[in-house]
């Protein structure tokens, strides 16, 4: 009997430590194993790597990521009310799982951590976009991580893999795809959720690239990506103003035209003019 086995079934660890849902936590949770059995698969070979998970709730992905094999795995959870049901999991599993009680946004995780890491995670809604723009702007690159494989709402994941043209094309996208490989893996009715969302969901896969697919200072990407899509209606040479003391001949020399709008450029010309403000070193 694999140690899966013998952990109770989640809606018993749910009732047993009184674990009702709060809204307040993002708290959908995952009960179905074969469902999260399957996500952890989408992240890959698990067994040479840490494991970070964040919002572990009852444990139900926690245990897939165990199950298919992860060296070890962290767990960050700001709910101490689902550390009983954890403890539980890492007793059938000694020395693999970690957990730590914290809010994700101000615990650092790197020291308990150990290369490579992958970070798999059902995210609560309300964390999971500021989250995913940290793991993407690190100052240095290749990041901690090697893969992200991430729950977010469908409308989320679309802005993450949009490309030019599209109406979800915008900082996310392109933050995304200038040093990462992403696509969309799975998708989620609401009701595979406990309680019910109300939007449906979808897993990204993330894979870091060893190195970004254009030069660019990502500080000056950042702020160009930023200012542009703050103003998405606008033209680039009025979005822009203050960028450079003569935005409409640097969009020019970076071959954009001024009068785009920023939904219209792609990744390598948002590069570029990122080089025109500030020539990468
Ligand atoms: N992973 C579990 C599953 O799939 O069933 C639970 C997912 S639920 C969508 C999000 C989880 O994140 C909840 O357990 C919630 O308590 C936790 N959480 C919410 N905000 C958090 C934060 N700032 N830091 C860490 N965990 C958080």
């Amino acid at each position: 009997m694999s140690a899966i086995d013998t952990l109770p079934p989640l809606r018993e660890v749910i009732a047993t430590h009184g674990l009702s849902a709060r809204k307040a936590l993002g708290q959908n949770f995952l009960l179905d194993l074969n469902l999260t059995a399957k996500i952890a698969r989408q992240a890959g070979d698990l067994s040479g790597s840490d494991v970070l998970e964040i919002g572990p709730g009852p444990g139900g992905l926690t245990r897939g990521l165990l199950a298919s094999g992860a060296r070890r795995v962290l767990a960050v959870e700001k709910d101490t009310r689902c550390l009983p049901a954890l403890a539980e999991i890492a007793a059938a599993y000694p020395g693999r799982l970690e957990v730590i009680n914290g809010d994700a946004l101000q615990v650092d995780p790197l020291a308990h951590l150990t290369p490579p890491v992958r970070v798999v995670a059902n995210l609560p809604y309300n964390v999971g976009t500021e989250l995913l723009v940290r793991w993407l702007t690190p100052a240095d690159w290749p990041p901690f991580w090697s893969s992200l494989t991430l729950m977010f709402q469908r409308e989320v994941a679309e802005r993450i893999v949009a490309a030019p043209g599209s109406k979800t094309y915008g900082r996310l996208a392109v933050l995304a795809q200038w040093r990462a490989e992403a696509r969309i893996v799975m998708s989620l009715p609401p009701g595979a959720f406990t309680p019910p969302p109300k939007v449906s969901s979808a897993v990204v896969q993330l894979t870091a690239l060893p190195a970004p697919r254009y030069p660019a200072d990502p500080a000056i990407l950042s702020r160009v990506v930023a200012a542009a899509f703050n103003q998405r209606r606008k033209m680039l040479r009025a979005a822009l103003k203050g960028l450079a003391p003569d935005i409409a001949s640097t969009l020019e020399a970076a071959g954009i035209d001024p009068t785009q709008r920023a939904e219209q450029v792609s990744l390598d010309r948002f590069c570029a003019l990122a080089r025109a403000i500030a020539p990468a070193g």
